[in-house]
């Protein structure tokens, strides 16, 4: 009888935490959210450059589909950029550092 108390109690406890622990995940703060005005024409129109491969979950196609992260590729090079101005065109933000 204390072992089903026990195993109830487990199970409980399981299905509490594991929505809790699903949704730690998700609200992660994501690096392209973040208030970055370019360096150059202080324009707000500013694209995060994600490089390797991401997973592509349904909140990052509303980061790309709205224009806020752009895929990179999977090299990154010495002289690759974290940033990219839409306005001017500027890239800054060495993701080597
Ligand atoms: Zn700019």
């Amino acid at each position: 009888m204390v072992r089903l108390k026990f195993l109830i109690a487990v199970i409980w406890v399981g299905l509490f935490l594991l929505p809790l622990l699903a949704s730690a995940q998700t609200r992660d703060p994501r690096p392209w959210d973040a208030p970055v005005t370019c360096p150059r024409c202080n324009s707000d129109r500013v694209v995060y450059i994600l490089y390797g491969e991401p997973i592509l979950d349904e909140e990052l196609h509303r980061a790309i589909d709205s224009g806020r992260v752009e895929l990179g590729g999977c090299e990154v090079a010495r002289d690759s950029k974290r940033w990219e101005c839409r306005k001017c065109g500027s890239k800054w933000g060495n993701v080597i550092p």
